[in-house]
């Protein structure tokens, strides 16, 4: 080979990797950017620099710099960590079902105890309401009134006692047919152990089926505290993420993911009863960093590589079988694209290199007339090919001894940049597979 194409050849199969440098730049601004959507600072901290571990010596596609690979992988994996479990609610095996909504005040327990029960309704289930925030008489009124609008009874006693409330609405739940109950709370401003204390009293007397820790979007540094003040003490099923119709970009979304392990189930974007909007981690990944330009361009790189054919010789690579053979056809493959410098042009990134690069179109092929010098056996089995047979293979192929080993490196190359190709694709496929 000739070693222009050697050099292009180089390029093409990313051999560039990700390194401290050539990221320092995206670390600092996917840091920023973390920051910005009020993701808590030590979670920002710990998170970018966990995911650069990861990276760090990833083979680089040539067509993205190693910057937006590396914005890539944050956002993969951030929408890995917002997604993982599955994010539906839990509900008894026997009627009534209980669901026990928890948090701070104002951070949205009572709207979204009434979305959930108009959300509930229209799924063909009959729930109640439990007013349990006894303190404020107006917090009772308010909760009548949502519920009103959904048609939907609240049970509450005359009595400020919580707990009372909560055993007695599961009662009437129970005689009136109501498949599900949930329980309204009282929120404090901050947390306190009285607060904690009542809730988790409420817990132990009616025992639900799902406990949703109601958090409001827009207190992104406090949430981490809440959480895990929460979860500490009642060990909730899963989140609610509010006001996320406000301008707030949502890292509470991260900080609590990082430091409980619980799905976000529902999010809240609004006042109004209008129907739960569903979670889609990788929106809220978006959202979060900020960078679907990046994102989309990187998205767009990998399309490039042709699905079906990256499932085959994904295959055909994780059992070690890609040969010569495959080779061969990857090169007819190129050959029926077009010219090389042609090809070259269109990758973005490298096509400024490439531009004092000459390369041949007849570049390819002496590469083929090696291969078909092969046997069958040959080209699935390289490692067969001693110093006698190279000999006759160069003859055959009207080369030399040192191009037939020159492509055999080659070939190993080949190998590993496909190894990156079809992990890129396996990224790309995980994510869609989340949507
Ligand atoms: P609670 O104290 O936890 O019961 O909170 P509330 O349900 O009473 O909500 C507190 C305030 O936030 C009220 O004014 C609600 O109308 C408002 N609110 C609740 N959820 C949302 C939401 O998703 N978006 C917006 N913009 N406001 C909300
Ligand atoms: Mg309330």
């Amino acid at each position: 080979l000739s070693s222009k194409l050697q050099s292009t050849f180089k390029s093409l199969s990313g051999q560039s990797k990700i390194t401290d440098l050539n990221i320092a730049e995206a670390v600092r601004e996917i840091r920023r950017a973390l920051l910005d959507a009020d993701v808590n600072y030590e979670v920002a901290r710990e998170f970018t620099k966990k995911v650069k571990d990861q990276a760090l010596e990833q083979d680089v596609l040539t067509s993205v710099s190693p910057g937006q690979l590396f914005t890539k992988i944050v956002y993969d994996e951030l929408t890995q960590v917002l997604g993982g479990q599955k994010e539906e609610i839990r509900f008894a095996s026997t009627p009534p079902s209980v669901i026990l909504i928890a948090g701070l005040q104002g951070s949205g327990k009572t709207t979204f105890t009434g979305k959930l029960a108009k959300y509930l309704k229209s799924k063909g289930r009959n729930p109640v309401l439990a007013a349990a925030d006894v303190y404020r008489p107006a917090a009772i009124e308010q909760l009548k009134t949502l519920a009103e609008q959904i048609k939907v009874p609240v049970y509450s006693i005359e009595e400020k006692n919580a707990v009372r409330t909560a055993k007695e609405a599961l009662q009437f739940a129970r005689s009136n047919a109501h498949d599900v109950l949930i329980i309204d709370t009282a929120g404090r401003l901050h947390v306190d152990e009285k607060m904690m204390a009542e809730v988790s009293e409420i817990k132990k007397a009616v025992q639900p089926n799902e406990i949703l820790f109601v958090v409001d979007s827009m207190t992104g540094q406090d949430a981490v505290n809440t959480a895990r003040e929460f979860d500490k003490t009642i060990d909730f099923d899963g989140v609610v993420l509010t006001k996320l119709d406000g301008d707030t970009r949502g890292g509470a979304a991260l900080s609590i993911r990082n430091v409980v392990e619980k799905p976000i189930k529902f999010i809240s974007m609004g006042e109004k009863m209008d129907s739960l909007t569903p979670f889609y981690p990788d929106r809220m990944a978006q959202r979060i960093l900020g960078m679907g330009d990046v994102i989309s361009l990187v998205e767009k790189a990998q399309q490039e590589y042709d699905e079906k054919e990256a499932k085959q010789l994904q295959q055909r690579i994780t059992s070690d079988k890609f040969d010569l053979e495959d080779f061969q056809k990857q090169i007819h493959q190129i050959k029926k694209m077009g010219s090389l410098k042609d090809l070259a042009g269109m990758i973005p990134g490298v096509s400024q290199k490439l531009k004092d690069t000459e390369i041949e179109d007849n570049a390819l092929d002496p590469i083929e007339a090696i291969i078909s010098s092969m046997t069958p056996d040959e080209r699935r089995n390289p490692q067969l090919l001693n110093a006698s047979r190279k000999r006759r293979i160069a003859a055959g192929s009207g080369t030399s001894v040192r191009a037939v080993n020159d492509l055999l490196k080659q070939f190993a190359q080949m190998k590993k940049m496909m190894k990156t190709m079809t992990k890129m694709s396996k990224m790309g496929r995980a994510m869609q597979g989340l949507k």
